[in-house]
């Protein structure tokens, strides 16, 4: 048979899983609520109609649709793997000392420490990403950067850099993570030179990645930490049940609760509109889409998110047909 007949006999149907979010897609593309993070002089630039879905599952099989290819600054979601860089470089016990893992209920850049402990809440909130920034080790700022920028090719399989003006415009706008900084080196958590800290940290945030990106480092983290297209290992596996409870907990500011409660998978946002949900041992979610709730969450994020997890049965605690008949607690098969 030639190849043509074989094509016209072929019925080619997208996947299951690619026409869940291509209808997601539509269905909220026209959806205007939100604005754009403008607290950042830069960030103010985005347009608000941008707006992606990835899915990478953990034998690296990738289901996109839009602008998945639009580069923007990784910000709060940075905090994930900056904890896991600060936990390989000092284990969990140390890390416990200078960083909780409470959640707080409060806004994401609220000034707030435990009062007992005087340690920020958590490593998602900026007091307690600051801190753990603080705790990354090299020899000198070139070396923490460049160990930082490591850590993010090793998730996302390819180099990543720095949004310059991003980097700068906060820099020289972002007084109140400064003043946080400040506090808690007047306690004794934070040890090195405050600036430093503060530049790196503002640095990891200004990382630039895709929405395709943030699925890839997702689908990491719900492999064990191994990127399932490169293979590389990104970071200890050991710290994967660490690095999920405070996302599962703390990732969605002062919106965690509800979401672990209705989504029921962690996940992490941040003001640029990004989200990264992580389904263990199945899949990692990226959703962008710049314009944000009173929260800090992209709108068009937490409603896509809220509908994959009902429609694929993805919370955690969802109860499922095992074998036999039999019903128990987990993920469905998808
Ligand atoms: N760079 C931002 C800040 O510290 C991150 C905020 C966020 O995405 O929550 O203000």
């Amino acid at each position: 048979m030639s190849d043509q007949a074989n094509q016209g006999d072929l019925e080619i149907r997208p996947s299951p899983l690619l026409t869940v979010i291509n209808d997601l897609h539509s269905k909220y593309k026209s959806l205007k609520e939100g604005i754009v993070a403008n607290y950042i002089p830069e960030l103010a630039k985005v347009n608000p109609d941008l707006f992606s879905i990835s899915i990478v599952t953990v034998d690296g099989q990738v289901y996109q649709v839009g602008d998945y290819q639009q580069l923007f600054t990784i910000q709060s979601i940075s905090k994930v793997f900056a904890y896991g860089l600060a936990l390989e470089d000092h284990g969990r016990d140390y890390v416990l000392t200078r960083v909780g893992v409470e959640p707080t209920g409060e806004a994401f850049n609220s000034i707030i420490l435990d009062e007992q402990s005087k340690r920020p809440y958590n490593p998602m909130v900026n007091a307690g990403a600051i801190a753990t920034t603080s705790l990354i080790k090299g020899a000198g700022a070139t070396e923490r950067l460049n160990r930082v920028l490591e850590m993010f090719r090793r998730y996302i399989g390819h180099d990543v850099f720095v949004d310059i003006s991003v980097f700068t415009s906060e820099r020289s706008t972002g007084h109140r993570n400064r003043a946080m900084a400040h506090l808690m080196l007047n306690f004794g958590m934070i040890d090195r030179n405050i600036e430093e800290a503060l530049d790196l940290y503002f640095q990891q945030c200004a990382v630039m990645v895709n929405c395709h990106d943030l699925a890839v480092m997702a689908a990491t983290l719900a492999n064990r930490g191994v990127n399932p297209v490169t293979g590389e290992q990104a970071v200890n596996s050991r710290y994967i049940k660490d690095i999920l409870s405070v996302m599962y907990t703390c990732g969605m500011y002062n919106f965690a609760g509800e979401w672990a409660y209705k989504v029921g998978i962690p996940a992490k946002s941040g003001v640029c509109g990004g989200i990264m949900a992580v389904v263990p041992n199945q899949m990692g979610i990226a959703v962008f889409s710049p314009p944000l709730d009173i929260r800090g969450n992209s709108v068009r994020g937490v409603k896509v998110c809220e509908e994959l997890s009902q429609q694929l049965g993805l919370h955690l605690f969802e109860c499922v047909k095992v074998e036999n008949g039999k019903w128990g607690v987990g993920n469905c098969e998808c």
